[in-house]
């Protein structure tokens, strides 16, 4: 990959810029696929969807980053600022999906950048990838948002419940709102993401928390935890997950850089525990989330690590695909 170019392959498919409001461009990119067989490092999925490239949340934190290196765009705010609207077409979709169903495996939404994020309130692509899986029933489709939007689908959603396995996996990190505003500064406020927790939950849509990524000495010690479990299970969530910050290039320095401004005090502490790897050490890890599942225990909702789930990658392949 060379600086400022496109990846082979992607060039072609960089289509035309569709808008531009609130300092962000839209951009078309015309996708071979939008359900796209996953085969990446273990994870507990078969097929993921990604409508969009780029996130306007702009989560310090975000590991989806580098996939805007691929665009041959390596400006670090361009993945804030710059966002890749994909095309969905239903009877492509459709087809696609049939294909993930025969596979048996757990569809995810949402596992590089956000399928609620704001584009979604205006290009709806998310909201088309679940008008087609209304058509397909027994797939298995998990979601993973920050946003309040995924309300805006309730309806849809629960719909779709009757027939295939659904879980809407909010991603909350902190109560606290203001510590959010600084690690995640355009996502709905903490508060506002539990409250749409529960109104899933009324509607009748398996919903669960994300704690993730939990952010060493940021947001990993037992009040913040004990807190957000508890508000999860008031909000009626079906159990909670957990995964420790990964670091990886692209994303490293961009958290570095928030770090040093931030909280200059922990960049020595970060550079311990990220030293020459993307994650922190096991014995770190193991603490964290044995902590998270005995909170969960206590206040009475069940936990898992994302390790806990099964790897459903298929053999063959070796790549991420977009
Ligand atoms: S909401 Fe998700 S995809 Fe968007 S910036 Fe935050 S972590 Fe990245």
């Amino acid at each position: 990959m060379k600086p400022g170019v496109p990846s082979p392959g992607m060039a072609a498919r960089l289509g035309v810029t569709i808008d531009k409001r609130r300092g962000v461009e839209y951009h078309e990119l015309r996708s071979k696929d939008l359900v796209n067989k996953f085969n990446g490092r273990p994870m507990p999925f078969g097929w993921t969807v990604n409508p969009y490239r780029g996130c306007e949340m702009a989560c310090r934190y975000c590991f989806a980053r580098y996939t805007h290196e691929f665009l041959g765009l390596n400006d670090p705010s361009a993945f804030e600022r710059r966002i890749y609207v994909k095309d969905a077409d239903r009877d492509r979709l459709v087809a696609e999906l049939r294909r993930a169903r025969r596979s048996g495996q757990i569809v995810a939404m949402g596992t590089a950048t956000d399928p609620y994020q704001p584009a979604e309130a205006r290009f709806e692509v998310t909201r088309r990838v679940l008008e087609a899986a209304r058509v397909v029933p027994g797939l298995q489709l998990s979601i993973t948002t920050k946003s309040t939007l995924v309300t805006r689908d309730a309806a849809l959603l629960r719909e779709i419940s009757a027939a295939t396995e659904v879980t809407v996996n909010l991603s909350i990190t902190t109560v606290d709102a203001a510590l959010a505003r600084r690690l995640e500064p355009r996502a709905p406020r903490p508060d506002l993401r539990f409250a749409a927790m529960k109104e899933l939950a009324e509607a009748g849509v398996a919903a669960r928390l994300f704690v993730m990524p939990i952010l060493p000495h940021l947001t990993d010690d037992e009040p913040n935890l004990r807190s957000l479990l508890v508000a999860a299970r008031d909000a009626g969530a079906v159990g909670a997950e957990s995964n420790v910050l990964f670091l990886r290039p692209g994303t490293r320095e961009v958290f570095f850089e928030f770090l040093a401004i931030d909280f200059p005090r922990l960049v020595p502490e970060y550079e311990r525990l990220y030293r020459g790897s993307a994650y922190a050490p096991p014995e770190y890890v193991r603490e964290t989330e044995a902590r998270v599942r005995r909170l969960a225990h206590e206040v009475g909702l069940s936990a898992r690590r994302r390790a806990d789930r099964p790897d459903q990658r298929s053999p063959r392949q070796l790549s991420l695909v977009w």
